[in-house]
């Protein structure tokens, strides 16, 4: 069984990359594909792009062109949830748009034609990821002297919004939480891609799970946390999660 892997950003990849046995390179869709193993396990490593549609081609590629069974995203996102601190982890349960607006012709946020404004991720995937989310934390704790600038780094479960938006100010972080918070949508965090992502999976039955670390709180100085943040942090923290996960469908026989 396939499980491909999608990353945000390169250096969240490159780890997983350096690990991969017999890499092969395809190219399709104007992108880059890496087949291989990881623990024994057949894999495809793909970025996903940045926003919605960049990463619903590299989705649907993935399913169509790779038979992907069942997928996996890593990324960064900004915290907008009371709590949701840099550095914390986030485990989507549930994806919405917060930029899709059909409205008066749907009710705001619902996808049209779909009579839904979330997309759930799998269950027991996510459980899974949840588990190697916690794993992987523990593991680096102590490997890099992240406590001082992070504290206490927790790991969370729920929504997660997605849009074609760096949200980089407080005042529209705040609004956004607002928004959709009164249409009974509160989300931990804000990106760019996993709503689409979880609908190309919900199109196709596709299981899917998604883990975001927070790289920023989508405020005014998120566009100076967030590359450092990257480098520093996000990289080690996806391939450390990603290490586990991998490793938990080897030793649980979900081949
Ligand atoms: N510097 C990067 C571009 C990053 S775009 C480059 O040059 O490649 C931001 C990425 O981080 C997207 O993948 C998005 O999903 C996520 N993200 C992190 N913080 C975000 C925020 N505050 N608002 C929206 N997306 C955010």
């Amino acid at each position: 069984m396939t499980t491909a892997i999608l990353s945000a950003l390169a250096e969240e990849q490159q780890g997983l990359l350096d690990l991969l046995r017999r890499p092969q390179r395809v190219t399709r869709a104007g992108r880059e594909f890496w087949h291989g193993e990881l623990h024994g396990q057949p894999v495809v490593l793909a970025l996903s792009r940045i926003g919605k549609v960049a990463a619903a081609t590299t989705t649907t590629t993935l399913i169509e062109a790779f038979g992907a069974q069942r997928l996996v995203f890593t990324g960064v996102a900004g915290g907008v949830g009371p709590g949701v601190q840099v550095g914390d982890v986030v485990v989507a349960t549930e994806f919405v748009q917060h930029d899709m607006d059909a409205s008066p012709l749907f009710p705001r946020y619902q996808i049209p034609l779909y009579d839904r404004e979330r997309f759930a991720c799998d269950a027991p995937l996510s459980a899974m990821l949840l588990g190697a989310s916690r794993a992987g934390l523990s593991r680096l704790n102590g490997q890099f002297d992240s406590k001082s600038v992070l504290g206490e780094r927790s790991v969370h479960q729920g929504l997660i919004a997605s849009g074609d938006r760096f949200v980089s100010a407080a005042a529209e972080a705040r609004a956004l939480h607002a928004a959709l918070s009164d249409a009974g949508h509160p989300p931990l965090a804000v990106e760019m891609e996993g709503a689409a992502v979880a609908q190309v999976c919900h199109d196709y039955g596709i299981p899917f799970a998604a883990v975001r670390t927070i790289s920023d709180r989508a405020d005014d100085t998120a566009h100076v946390d967030f590359p450092q943040f990257v480098r520093d942090v996000a990289s080690r923290y996806a391939l450390a999660i990603i290490d586990e996960f991998v490793r938990g469908l080897s030793t649980s026989g979900r081949r």
